[in-house]
């Protein structure tokens, strides 16, 4: 009967300690009273926290989750967010030593560790220290080598300190990861990632070279209108005027309306192959392609005044400020026009008619993702680092109602900034 005793004795020493530890595990002290750590997450603080951040109070969320931390110190994710928080209210040194705090733990797993880097990254990235995101961002990545979050950020720190090549390799193992339909997103940037390596090479004179990255990157996303543009640029350089013309001309059939990009260099190469009458046919079939087409007018009035031709011009500019009574660039083709043709007084009279109410922008663009304005065509937009968002932007169009520029999405609208660079 002794060891029947003893084992039973055993068993029942073993269930208690195992009783306590479990409510050790799910109880816990806090300045003096015994709390339920399951329940952390069920108190008014964590839920009320949530709630204002939904309803972006950040104020009150920080407040609420503080309040939620200290019920339970040891809750991770709580101390996560009020870390991110911080940084998101701009307080990154507060935001940096409340993630450092987390590393300190003992027992992080590989996911928590990962997740903790993850935020002390963004921390960095947000107070500009560049060289320290990117090694928080790389060591996530050693723990967690298909951290998405981590990728895209390493990616955007490499394209703003021009690391082209490494930006490309980040973004095809992001393509990789996101699978088929994010593929044709992921083509398009790698193609324009593939183009800047392109320039990159041009800029040290290495034609053949550049003009394979050119080439690949049509190959990428028949889409990348810049890479057209160089490609044409080393051939020409290559003294092959034919071939850089059939490129550009490729670039205006499958981009119609960036065709202006390319009005100057094929005007100076058809005057020096074809004649300067090819430039005319090619804006006249834009034209009746695209009736709002004013780009391709203004380039045809210059062109025509130039030749001698300011009353046809005349004719041209006018049609364009009706299509677009915004844009600066056309008023200043009127004004050449008009100039040009001593300053008719019927004519200055109708000019003055049509511009009476307009507001005036040089050539206004719009990033369709953030609302960032640029006075020029941007390929990435320098407030929220996206890829060929930008579109013209009209405003009221003076004569007909044409179709306004696309539908943006819901959100926050950041300050104004008006690019005057280039
Ligand atoms: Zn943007």
């Amino acid at each position: 009967m002794q060891p029947y005793f003893l084992l039973i004795g055993v068993l029942i020493a073993l269930l208690a300690g195992l009783a306590a530890g479990k409510a050790w595990e799910r109880y816990k002290l806090v300045e003096g009273r015994w709390i339920d750590r399951r329940r952390v997450r069920q108190v008014p603080h964590f839920i009320l926290g949530l709630n204002f951040l939904v309803a972006n109070q950040v104020d009150a969320a920080i407040e609420e989750l503080e309040k939620a931390a200290k019920i339970d110190p040891g809750a991770l994710e709580v101390k996560l967010v009020l870390g991110n928080l911080y940084r998101e209210k701009g307080q990154v040194g507060r935001a940096v030593q409340e993630h450092q705090a987390l590393l300190q733990r003992p027992r992080l797993d590989r996911v928590e560790h990962a997740n903790v880097l993850l935020c002390l990254g963004l921390d960095f990235r947000r107070g500009g220290f560049i060289d320290r995101a990117t090694s928080a961002f790389t060591e996530v990545l050693k723990l967690d080598p298909d951290n998405e979050a981590a990728l895209a950020n390493l990616e955007k720190l490499q394209e703003e300190q021009h690391q082209w090549q490494e930006a490309y390799s980040t973004r095809q193992r992001l393509a990789a990861l996101a699978g088929r339909p994010e593929q044709p997103r992921s083509q398009a940037i790698l193609a324009f990632l593939e183009h800047e390596i392109g320039l990159q090479a041009l800029g040290q004179h290495q034609l053949d070279e550049a003009a394979r990255r050119f080439s690949a990157a049509i190959e990428l996303d028949r889409l990348v209108v810049p890479a057209y543009l160089h490609l044409g640029d080393v051939r020409l350089l290559q003294n092959d005027t034919a071939a850089a013309i059939k490129i550009w001309e490729t670039m205006i059939e499958v981009a119609p309306e960036r065709a202006y990009l390319a009005f100057d260099r094929l005007e100076r190469a058809y005057g020096t192959l074809n004649g300067p009458g090819r430039f005319e046919q090619l804006c006249r079939r834009l034209i009746q392609g695209t009736a709002r087409d004013w780009r391709a007018r203004v380039a045809l009035a210059a062109h025509l005044t130039s030749r001698g031709d300011a009353q046809k011009a005349l004719e041209l500019v006018f049609e364009a400020l009706e299509h677009n009574p915004h844009a600066l660039a056309i008023h200043q083709a009127i004004w050449n026009t008009l100039e040009a043709l001593k300053l008719p007084s019927e004519q200055v009279a109708r000019y003055v008619e049509i511009t009476r109410t307009s507001v005036f922008y040089l050539d206004p663009h719009l990033c369709i993702r953030c609302r960032y304005r640029s006075t020029e065509l941007l390929w990435q937009c320098p407030h929220c680092h996206e890829w060929n968002t930008f579109v013209e932007e009209r405003i009221t169009p003076a004569t007909d109602n044409e179709s306004e520029i696309p539908a943006l999405p819901e959100t926050p609208v950041p300050p104004v900034a008006i690019d005057t660079a280039g």
